[in-house]
């Protein structure tokens, strides 16, 4: 699902933004090439000097400020993200919420997680004082997606930005006026620092592809697994290190002793919810045979009355990406010809770029409705013969990002079983607001995570400090004044610290 590959990629150099809802012009974007790439990132350069040498109590002061300014600011930006994704106004709100919530775990918790760490220097090196540090890196460059315009590619921004780093962000093609409206807050709370410190490059994937190349100290992507490994490929020329938030195909897996009203709920918000076009919706439901029938059916009365559209009634809106609707529209089609069922909707629900939700039962677990990404409001649903069942094809997947699982008794123990980088038990989604838990997967789901401290710590360099306190005599193991005494107390001390173990 590359937007490189779509019609929309211009050759010449102007952006559109569009209304996904209405296809109205929004605003027009000068697209930034190679040479503006580098001059961002140059610039960048001078502010990371210094915004990463303040101190952390400044950061934090600014970060809360940008906060506070997008919350004074929030109407103008969840219209804006209404417009330009098509997303209903609350979700918005829910999204900047997040944002929000993250911005500020980051600003008040980098001193914690970030501040000189003195560790144990061992027995042999006792006359050492030994310091861990963790550094900005210098310049991060940030590529984003379209489907959470702002919370997404914060993951990586605000912590990058805590943790002393200058950003440089590219925003998706489709979400272009969110992303500099997001950066733009942040100059407008703190006019007194330099210009660079978090700004916006403009563009398709070349523009992406520019920022890749730049010199960047680190790569932040959110995106599809295919650009995904494109940009993992294009970095590896420059050893330049990558983040990588890839897709996903999330399995909720409903347990017999499940509360099925709250798992339906669940079910049918995460797979329809933002049109089915989340990282971590719900994609794949395994549910026990002896609640199945239930389950569906409960699924199938919420979703019926579920309506995508552009008014304020809306559930959801319309698809944001034009090219996804050939997608959803293939794996639905796809599904019915491998046995599925559709119990709601089916190709039919697929109304210009607005789809309505679609439930398909029983398909077969090789076709591209259980095996691809599909970001639409679709939901497979699978009956199994119990948990082992569940969890092994629930695992069985390339993608291992999210999952939920439904149990009264045993949710965390089956979480614990699945291959996957974060599982909500009795609850969809919810790792992902929870700001102190790191959020990413495991194979075609990327490598790495943002959120929560090791999210803080992707955007340092550790710095190891060993200070030598005072000279043992006879001792100097780093010296060739090392005497044959020393060796011979070596000989009989290594054995004590490492050869009693049988
Ligand atoms: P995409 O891969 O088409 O584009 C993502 C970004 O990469 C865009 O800004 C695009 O311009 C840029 N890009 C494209 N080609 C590039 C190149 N060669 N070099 C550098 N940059 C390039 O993805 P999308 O359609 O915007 O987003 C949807 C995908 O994102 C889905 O697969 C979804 O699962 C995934 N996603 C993942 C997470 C997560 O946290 N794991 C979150 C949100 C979305």
């Amino acid at each position: 699902m590359s937007a490189t590959d779509t019609a929309l990629d211009k050759r010449d150099d102007t952006l559109i933004s569009v209304n996904p809802a209405t296809g109205d012009t929004l605003a027009t974007y000068r697209i930034d090439d190679e040479e503006a790439v580098r001059a961002a990132v140059a610039k960048a350069r001078t502010a990371s000097a210094t915004w990463g040498a303040l101190s952390y109590a400044e950061r934090k002061k600014h970060l809360l400020r940008w906060n506070s300014k997008l919350v004074e600011k929030s109407e103008a930006l969840c219209d804006l993200i209404h417009a330009e994704n098509g997303k209903p106004r609350d979700d918005a709100f829910l999204e900047l919420m997040l944002a929000l919530e993250h911005i500020a775990w980051a600003a008040k918790n980098a001193e914690k997680v970030l501040k000189p760490k003195k560790v144990s220097p061992g027995a042999l090196m006792a006359n050492f004082a030994a310091y861990l540090e963790q550094r900005p890196m210098g310049v991060v460059g940030v590529i984003g997606p379209w489907n959470y315009p702002i919370y997404t590619p914060n993951g990586s921004i605000a912590y990058a930005l805590a943790a002393g780093n200058a950003v440089v962000f590219k925003p998706s093609e489709f979400s272009t006026g969110i992303g500099n409206f997001f950066a733009a807050a942040f100059r407008e709370a703190n006019p007194e620092l330099p210009d660079g410190v978090f700004t916006t490059i403009n563009g398709y994937g070349a523009t992406g592809a520019a920022l890749v190349r730049s010199g960047v100290d680190k790569i932040a992507f959110t995106g599809s697994t295919a650009t995904g490994k494109k940009i993992m490929a294009a970095a590896a020329e420059t050893l330049t290190p990558v983040l990588l938030e890839c897709g996903g195909k999330d399995a909720v897996i409903v347990a017999a002793d499940a509360d099925i009203k709250a798992a339906a709920d669940a079910i049918a918000w995460g797979a329809t919810g933002n049109s089915g076009q989340t990282c971590a919706g719900v994609e794949r439901v395994y549910v026990d045979k002896s609640v199945a029938t239930e389950l569906i059916a409960e699924v199938k009365r919420i979703l019926t009355d579920i309506k995508p559209g552009s008014g304020e009634k809306a559930n959801y809106g319309p698809m944001t990406m034009p090219g996804q609707v050939d997608i959803v529209r293939r794996h639905i089609e796809d599904a019915l010809k491998n046995g599925g069922k559709a119990v709601l909707g089916g190709p039919e629900s697929i109304k210009d770029n607005y789809i309505e939700p679609v439930i398909l039962v029983d398909v077969d677990e090789s076709s591209d409705a259980v095996a691809e990404e599909t970001f639409g409001p679709t939901v497979t649903i699978r009956t199994v013969d119990g948990i082992d069942e569940a969890v092994r094809l629930a695992n069985n997947n390339k993608y291992g990002l999210g999952s939920a699982v439904y149990s009264k008794k045993h949710g965390l123990e089956i979480a614990r079983r699945l291959a996957v980088g974060c599982t909500s038990v009795n609850s969809v989604l919810g790792f992902a607001a929870i700001a102190a838990l790191p959020f990413g997967g495991t194979r075609d789901s990327g490598i790495g995570r943002i959120h929560g401290a090791p999210g803080m710590l992707e955007f340092t360099q550790p710095h190891s400090i060993a200070v030598q306190r005072f000279t043992i005599p006879g001792m100097a193991l780093l010296s060739y004044s090392r005497t044959e005494s020393t060796m011979k107390l070596l000989r009989k001390v290594v054995p004590l610290l490492h050869g009693r173990n049988k």
